[in-house]
């Protein structure tokens, strides 16, 4: 007999930090629908083996965090057009008996802006700290609504360099010190590095470099409200937090594994917001 109940995961290393379990748990209760979603810690040298017996463990598919999503990438045998461009896959799934592997990053980064700074892919510069995986997607994300002008400013100058030759001739390289002048005429100004978590300093980004309009957006959401951001909310800058980035990047796994569409609403982000203030 076939199980009904439909079972996903999020595998990373460590794992016990995600708040995926959270996000899915609450759809497939607001949803009635009978289905498990649990964080599942793979060590690196164990993951080819669990990704490889996956439909013998009776899972319809998962998301897959640090640090396999490089391995994931390799592993699927076939991946979407987000994952070719951003080299990463977080999200796999079962289609005609084979393992597909997509990414969801960009679409959750698009989507957070899209309900949260409308009309904001009608600028046309942007200033993208940070060239790690998450900088990738966001590139991505900003390619595809066809932003024009690109700036990658990064404190290892070579990562900064091999984006721009990964992305072509819409993305350029800067180091941290060209921050003050390629601002100045900037719409958008994304943190993709780890700056600005709990504890730390937050990145050394002045708001007063930018043009009064400009949109500015953290992709750490520990604390909601990063040093960076308190400081654009000070000059009067439109900000955007990194929490609904995690929420819309949840959407189309969970469509792809339990059949529904979700909605990222309030009560979900109040769902998340109290436990990272129970836990922060
Ligand atoms: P990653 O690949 O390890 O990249 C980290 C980036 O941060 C690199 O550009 C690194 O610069 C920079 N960095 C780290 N410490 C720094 C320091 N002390 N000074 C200057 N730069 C520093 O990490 P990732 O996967 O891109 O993730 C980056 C952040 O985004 C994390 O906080 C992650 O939680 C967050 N994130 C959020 C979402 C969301 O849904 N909101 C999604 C994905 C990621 P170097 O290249 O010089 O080392």
């Amino acid at each position: 007999m076939v199980d009904p109940v439909r079972r996903a995961f999020v595998c990373g290393h460590p794992i016990a930090h995600s708040r995926s379990p959270i996000i899915h748990s609450y759809w497939l209760d607001r949803y009635g629908i009978a289905g498990s979603y649990a964080a599942i810690d793979v060590a690196p040298e164990r993951f080819p083996l669990f990704l490889s017996g996956l439909s013998e463990a009776g899972l319809a598919g998962g998301n897959i965090t640090i640090p396999h999503k490089e391995a994931a990438f390799a592993a699927v045998a076939r991946r979407d057009a987000a994952a070719e461009a951003i080299g990463a896959v977080n999200t796999v799934w079962f289609e005609d008996g084979q393992l597909h592997g997509g990414n969801t990053d960009a679409y959750g980064f698009a989507a957070n802006l899209d309900e949260r700074a409308p009309g904001w892919e009608r600028g046309r510069s942007a200033v993208v700290v940070g060239a790690g995986g998450a900088a990738r997607a966001v590139i991505h994300a900003l390619t595809e609504r066809s932003i024009g002008d690109i700036r990658v400013a990064n404190r290892t100058a070579g990562r900064a360099a091999e984006l721009a030759a990964r992305f072509g001739a819409r993305v350029s390289a800067h180091a941290m010190g060209a921050l003050p002048e390629i601002c100045a005429d900037a719409d958008l100004l994304i943190n993709t590095t780890s700056l600005g978590m709990a504890g730390d300093m937050g990145l050394s980004a002045d708001p007063a470099w930018l043009p009064g309009h400009a949109i500015v957006t953290d992709l750490v959401y520990v604390p909601l409200r990063t040093p960076l951001l308190a400081a654009a909310a000070a000059r009067g800058l439109k900000t955007v937090d990194g929490l609904g980035m995690l929420l819309h990047q949840a959407v189309p796994g969970f469509e792809r594994w339990f059949g529904r569409r979700p909605d990222v609403t309030q009560a979900l982000r109040d769902r998340i917001v109290a436990d990272l203030d129970g836990k922060t």
